[in-house]
Parts: C-alpha cells; sequence; structure tokens
C-alpha cells in the first residue's frame, strides 16, 4: 500500500474512533451484522438526518443489526479531482469495510447527493453500475427523502428502491435478503414488495415509479438514536411530533396529495422520549408549527431547562408567547418561509402567506428583541416577472424599517408528484441577473444570503430527467464533478422519452377508474 494511502487510513479511523467516543445515547458497537446504513454525504449531515438515525434504532431494536457508514470528509459532493483519493470507507460499530457487507442501505436527501453514492460505491470498489454487478457483490437498496420525488437517476446504481417512508418496508426487505442464498433471487424477492422497485438492470431498462409508501403510524414518531457534538445540530435530540402536512404549496413533494395529510402525535408521547442527558431538543416535521400543542409542547422542554430547536415556522403561526419561549430556550434568529418573491407568487404557490403575516411576524419578532428575522425566498417559479422582483425589493426594505432582515434565496427547481412537475428551469443567468438586481435595490439594508443557481440547475436536470441522467452525472463526476462538467455531461446526453407519470394524476386517474389525460412535457432547459 502506498505510504500516504496508509496514512490517509490512519487519519480516518482515528477520526471515526474520536467521534465514536464522543456519541452518547444507543450504541451497538462491536455487534456482527451483514447490512450497513450508508449516508452519501459526511457524518456531519448524515448524523443530522432523523430518518437515518430512525431506521438504524428501530433495525437493530428489531433484532436485525445494521452497522453505520458515512462517505468520507474528504469527498465533498462537488468539484473533486478524478480518481478520488483513496480511503478507506469504514462501518462506525465495527469498522469493517462497507465492501464486505451482504446489503448497503443508502439514505438519499436530494438529488445533488447522487454524486455523493458514485464516489461511495467507486471509493470502495464496488462496481458502480447496477447492471455490472456479480453474484458476489453486496445488494445496494436506497430509500431516503429523495424517493418522494424523481429518484430515476440513482436507479443505474442501486439494485433495488424503496419509495417514501421506510420504517415498514426496509425490515422486510432486508429480512428477505438475508434468508435467501442467492443474490439474483433475493432481489427478485424483494421487489415484489409495494412501493419497490428493481433499478437499472440492463442500460434503458425503466421500472413506472410507484407513489411512496405511507407508515403505519404505530411506527411514529421517529427520534435520535445517537447524539453527537460532531453534527450540523450538535448534540440535540431530534423528535418528530408530527409526520406530513396537510397543505397544498404547489412547488412541495411534501403536500398532501403526497404524504396525505399530517400525522399528529399528543405533545406526552414525543416529550416522554427525550432522553435526561438531552440539553437541547429539535422538533422536527414537515409542518411543525400547524401542531395544535405546539406552544405547550415548546414551554415544556424549555422549563425543563433545556434548549429548543423547531425544523420549519410558518409566519401566520407565530405568536408572544411562542416566540419567547423559543428565545428563552436559545433562538437567535427566527426564520420563516415567503418562498413566492411576491403576493402573486406566493398566491400563484398556494404558499398561503401574506403580506400582513409576514409584517406582523416582523413586529412579534422585534417585540421579543430577536436580533434578526430571517426570510427564505423562491426565485423563479414559473411565471416570475420583473414586478415581482420589483415588489419582493419594495417590501424588503419595508419589513427592514420594522426588524432586521436577511433573506436567503434558493432557486425553483420543479419536482415529480408536485403540479410544477415539468415546468422549465429560470436559467443560471437569468437567476443571477435578478439576484444582482436585488442586491442592488436593497442597497445594503437588508442582508442577502443566495445559494447557487448553479446547483440548482444541476439539481433540476436530476430532478427532471431519467435514468440516464445517471450516466451522466457518472461523467460528470469522474471529469471532476464541477459545474461545467455537470453542463458538458447533460449536453452529450440524449433526452429519454419517458412515460408521462411525474404527477399524482396518473395514479388518481386510475383509481377513479378513469384513463389518465397525457401531459405535454416540457423540455428540459438546456445549459446556460
Ligand atoms: S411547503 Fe411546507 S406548508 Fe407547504 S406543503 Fe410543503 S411542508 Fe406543507
Amino acid at each position: 500500500m502506498p505510504r500516504h494511502a496508509s496514512s490517509s487510513r490512519a487519519s480516518e479511523l482515528e477520526l471515526l474512533r474520536e467521534r465514536r467516543s464522543r456519541e452518547r445515547g444507543a450504541s451497538w458497537a462491536g455487534r456482527p451484522a451483514s447490512v450497513a446504513l450508508a449516508y452519501p454525504s459526511p457524518y456531519r449531515a448524515g448524523m443530522s438526518s432523523l430518518g437515518f438515525q430512525t431506521l438504524y434504532r428501530q433495525l437493530n431494536e428489531d433484532g436485525l443489526p445494521v452497522h453505520r457508514a458515512f462517505l468520507p470528509d474528504a469527498w465533498e459532493p462537488t468539484a473533486l479531482p478524478w480518481p478520488q483519493p483513496r480511503r478507506p470507507i469504514l462501518s462506525y460499530e465495527t469498522e469493517r469495510p462497507l465492501s464486505e457487507y451482504r446489503v448497503i442501505a443508502l439514505s438519499v436527501a436530494y438529488e445533488l447527493e447522487i454524486a455523493g453514492v458514485i464516489r461511495m460505491l467507486d471509493g470502495v470498489g464496488i462496481p458502480t453500475l447496477a447492471a455490472d454487478r456479480g453474484p458476489r457483490d453486496p445488494i445496494i437498496i436506497a430509500g431516503g427523502p429523495l424517493t418522494f420525488s424523481n429518484p430515476s437517476a440513482l436507479l443505474p446504481f442501486v439494485d433495488v428502491v424503496i419509495y417514501g417512508e421506510a420504517e415498514d418496508l426496509l425490515p422486510e426487505a432486508l429480512r428477505r435478503i438475508l434468508d435467501t442464498r442467492r443474490r439474483a433471487d433475493a432481489i427478485a424477492s424483494v421487489t415484489t414488495l409495494p412501493n419497490t422497485t428493481a433499478g437499472e438492470r440492463a442500460p434503458g431498462s425503466w421500472p413506472e415509479l410507484p407513489a411512496p409508501a405511507v407508515a403505519d403510524k404505530q411506527r411514529l414518531p421517529a427520534y435520535s438514536a445517537i447524539l453527537s457534538p460532531d453534527t450540523e445540530l450538535a448534540d440535540m435530540f431530534l423528535v418528530e411530533p408530527e409526520r406530513g402536512c396537510s397543505r397544498r404549496c404547489a412547488f412541495c413533494v411534501m403536500r398532501r396529495d403526497v404524504v396525505g395529510g399530517m400525522r399528529l402525535l399528543k405533545r406526552e408521547r414525543p416529550l416522554s422520549l427525550i432522553p435526561e442527558e438531552a440539553r437541547r431538543v429539535g422538533l422536527v416535521g414537515a409542518a411543525v408549527t400547524d401542531h395544535p400543542e405546539l406552544e405547550p409542547m415548546v414551554a415544556d422542554i424549555v422549563n425543563s431547562g433545556r434548549g429548543v430547536g423547531i425544523s420549519s415556522l410558518r409566519a401566520d403561526r407565530l405568536t408572544p408567547r411562542l416566540l419567547e419561549d423559543l428565545r428563552r430556550g436559545g433562538y437567535r434568529t427566527i426564520t420563516v418561509a415567503s418562498d413566492g418573491i411576491s403576493q402573486r407568487m406566493r398566491d400563484a404557490l398556494d404558499r398561503g402567506i401574506k403580506e400582513e403575516h409576514l409584517l406582523s411576524a416582523a413586529r412579534l419578532i422585534r417585540a421579543q428583541r430577536f436580533p434578526r428575522m430571517k426570510i427564505y425566498e423562491m426565485m423563479g417559479a414559473p411565471g416570475e416577472t420583473e414586478e415581482d422582483v420589483d415588489e419582493l425589493i419594495r417590501f424588503a426594505l419595508e419589513l427592514a424599517k420594522i426588524q432586521r432582515i436577511v433573506l436567503t434565496f434558493s432557486t425553483f427547481v420543479a419536482k415529480r408528484n408536485t403540479p410544477l412537475d415539468g415546468q422549465p428551469f429560470v436559467g443560471v443567468k437569468q437567476a443571477e441577473r435578478r439576484l444582482k438586481k436585488i442586491r442592488a435595490g436593497l442597497k445594503g439594508k437588508v442582508e442577502i444570503r443566495p445559494q447557487s443557481p448553479r446547483w440548482a440547475h444541476v439539481e433540476y436536470l436530476l430532478a427532471q430527467r431519467g435514468p440516464e441522467a445517471g450516466h451522466a452525472a457518472l461523467r460528470a463526476v469522474r471529469a471532476g464533478g464541477r459545474y461545467a462538467d455537470w453542463v458538458r455531461a447533460f449536453a452529450e446526453t440524449p433526452v429519454t422519452p419517458r412515460a408521462l407519470r411525474f404527477g399524482d394524476e396518473a395514479a388518481r386517474a386510475r383509481r377513479k377508474g378513469k384513463a389518465a389525460r397525457p401531459r405535454r412535457w416540457l423540455p428540459v432547459v438546456p445549459a446556460t
């Protein structure tokens, strides 16, 4: 082994052991397992994922031992030279190489993590394409939030995909695999489960994407297994007082029609799960501020001497009592979403947020002496014009007279399972031009924090295409993973015509016994 490889192995192992020594909570270290739960982003992100932590805990508690593995910290999902530096990926429980597990279950949060999947498989020496794997290779199962929208670009790399909430399906899938000797038979057995498909076993083979599964309410709530200071939400115990959302924002895959509405738990249940040693508690869910017991739940946590965090706050649900408790619970910045950049756009997106809600939120936040209010904006949604940009500038300046404002900007990406599926991307140049105009119009009176429209463009290309997007991703990653590499890889990849089954319409039509009305497929916007 070359010297640099052995020293990188030592430092990776040191880091793993340091992190493990700082973990508190459940421990299955040393117990053998045939299954590794792998996260295609580094430890910091993976251990902040409530879904990842929950499946890890649930499977181990249910007598199905699983280990954890993560993308090495040095392997950024973008812009890494190829071939990537050699680094081992070892499980956190027994330091066993990932490639030696019989099953690797990947949790993929969103499109850009597909680059992490490629790096991970390639880095540990497993054939990257499912079609190239043989009888002795591990079986790769994928699931996670990406499967609520369009995981087609993942299909070339995985043997099985479980769509939606995996708490009921993954244990059964793993049992079937572990009970079946031949790899091909095991995959065939698993893919007869509902909400499950095979990956791309031969180039061009493409399953119809099923609806996402909805887990039995008995499985709820999800909650952390392990507390660690080395995560993005350092040492925060995460628990889910509700799952899903009863609203219908037109851009969102967590909308009512996809996840079947909101599943609420009485506050006693999540509160009873908080371990004695947890000093901070994060309430996680698509629509936590719609929970009817949110105020007393936050008050109970803060009154127990703990800090508190909430995954999303709605401007129209803030109250003086809630804000006071959030301040006592350690909040410094209150973040709410506007999404549409003008009232016309918020209405078009069915966001249900009005100017008066944002104005009232700013006044309440000032009254509680928070240093700043952060607002999520999403630019480039279909139909957005220069007038909407002008209104955003005017309104942000009005808000800034009440309270210090920070605007964060993402760029709209159309997703499957939403009414806006198939809508075009605004274009990188157009998004950058609008951001420039906004920055100039705000004259430094409002801070702005934009996310890169370039990576939103890559996300869009992956979100709107079929498995051929996975092959483009493979070329892009191997070329270095810079934005230009992605654009070039997609420009060279012919668009595969695909069945028009991206939204809810086909499934809904089938349920009603009607024929689905074919939708016109909008072309993917070329590189800008
Ligand atoms: S954006 Fe939020 S409120 Fe709207 S549907 Fe999604 S989760 Fe619900």
